[in-house]
């Protein structure tokens, strides 16, 4: 059965070519672009005054861990680097219960979702003792929500023990991690372009993982035809420790272990050089920019315009909350737009080029050209923000103004088609008991 369509009429600005008059819905799917002047084709389109809202493609984000929205702002892992930082969270994160994944999953889904996210990834990788359904309760709240996901089973099985920077009581066996990424695939993986959840295969990083499983890790994805992700040439100690582990770098490792293909995705590529980004053009990885995570924890700067140049597609994610400390991914655009202009100047980045790494950048990451675009076809997922804050007021340009001025909270989001934020709320959804909830549970975790 077919709904009545509906008209996103007259926006205020829009990110889509010839749709000056808005855009018209209809069962999920972006129908038709209305140009300056016209009218729907379907005589009975319901018409929604977008005359204060500028309209985006959903944003997605391709990199986060929910979890660490508990552990904001931590004393003991305040003013360190990669290594060090994770080392005072590893004990942290090993006391995780089902409880405070629940709430930390709930609070990061509803941080992005009001900052204008349709699409959102997660990276989980602590599985302690008791937490063997950690994605299953991240899809759950997902689903609550109304928002896609492709949640990414991440794992850690090389310890110090082996070598490894993580401590025992964080990580599990070979064979546990690959039966649940089986299992994982088999109960919640989507395929189709109207795919509200997908599953990846994510170990964490060169250092928290064994060559056998990054190995396995590639078959077994191969095998479901599903995406692979994990950490990649993000701080000079992981270069180090690839050479002193491996005799190589990073990414040659990665090659190493299957892992140079178009399926692939990388977070952070903060450290490539000018061959390995010919490379990873050639093999088709793409590569997610966080630019706030990499700013904290001082772990250098991602060459976005170098690596776009070599032919390498990019996206943006707000990486965890505990080194971003803020899952807002309006934030993040603003972010990535003043690093990356701060490096290559006016004439190589312009908001908009800010703009298309959180849009189409993100979507080739996840392997999804449906997400992203305003174009007839193209899922129903929209962003609406208004310009009506203090911070925008005498903007002209209302494109340039969310991204110069800061937005950071819109006002409606759409999926597939579906008001999921309206008026700026969630609906059914209390922040005030949420945080509540959220905060008991990272008091306990510290305490
Ligand atoms: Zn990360």
């Amino acid at each position: 059965m077919s709904g009545r369509p509906l008209w996103i009429r007259k926006p205020l600005g829009i990110l889509a070519d010839d749709a000056d008059d808005g855009v018209v819905v209809r069962d999920g799917r972006i129908e038709e672009l209305i140009p300056t002047g016209g009218q729907p084709s379907a005589p009975d389109a319901v018409a929604f005054d977008a005359s204060e809202h500028v309209v985006l493609p959903g944003l997605i984000n391709t990199h986060h861990h929910f979890y660490q929205t508990l552990t904001r702002a931590t004393e003991a892992a305040l003013d360190r680097p990669l290594f060090g930082w994770l080392t005072a969270l590893y004990p942290v994160w090993a006391r995780l219960t089902p409880e405070a994944l629940d709430a930390a999953a709930t609070v990061a889904l509803a941080e992005l979702l009001l900052s204008g996210c349709t699409t959102t990834t997660d990276h989980h990788y602590v599985f302690p003792p008791g937490l063997d359904d950690a994605i299953d309760i991240e899809i759950a709240a997902a689903r609550r929500l109304g928002l896609r996901v492709t949640v990414t089973r991440g794992s850690m099985n090389r310890s110090q023990r082996d070598g490894g920077l993580p401590p025992d009581t964080v990580v599990q066996d070979e064979d546990t991690i690959l039966a649940d990424s089986e299992r994982l695939i088999a109960r919640y993986h989507q395929s189709g372009p109207d795919a509200l959840v997908r599953v990846a295969l994510a170990p964490c990083s060169p250092f928290s993982v064994t060559t056998s499983l990054m190995r396995a890790s590639a078959e077994l994805a191969a095998r479901h035809n599903v995406r692979l992700h994990t950490h990649l040439a993000e701080t000079a100690d992981e270069d180090r420790f690839c050479q002193e582990t491996h005799g190589c770098r990073p990414l040659d490792y990665l090659e190493q272990c299957g892992w140079l293909h178009d399926k692939v995705w990388l977070a952070h590529g903060v450290h490539f050089d000018a061959g390995e980004m010919a490379r990873l053009a050639h093999a088709g990885v793409s590569v997610t920019h966080c630019p706030c995570s990499n700013q904290i924890l001082a772990s250098g700067h991602c060459p976005v315009r170098d690596l776009e140049q070599a032919g390498v597609r990019v996206g943006l994610g707000v990486d965890g909350s505990a080194s971003n400390n803020a899952s807002n991914l309006m934030q993040e655009v603003r972010a990535a737009f003043l690093l990356q202009r701060g490096r290559y100047g006016v004439e190589r980045v312009s908001h908009r080029d800010a703009l298309r790494w959180v849009t189409t950048g993100s979507a080739a990451c996840i392997g999804r050209p449906e997400l992203g675009v305003i174009a007839p076809g193209a899922q129903a997922d929209l962003a609406l923000f208004r310009l009506d804050e203090l911070r925008f007021s005498g903007a002209l340009d209302p494109l340039a103004a969310l991204v110069l001025c800061g937005a950071h909270r819109a006002d409606r989001v759409m999926v597939g088609g579906n008001w999921v934020v309206e008026n700026g709320a969630i609906p059914n959804l209390d922040l005030a008991v949420l945080m509540r909830r959220h905060r008991i549970a990272a008091r306990s975790l510290v305490d």
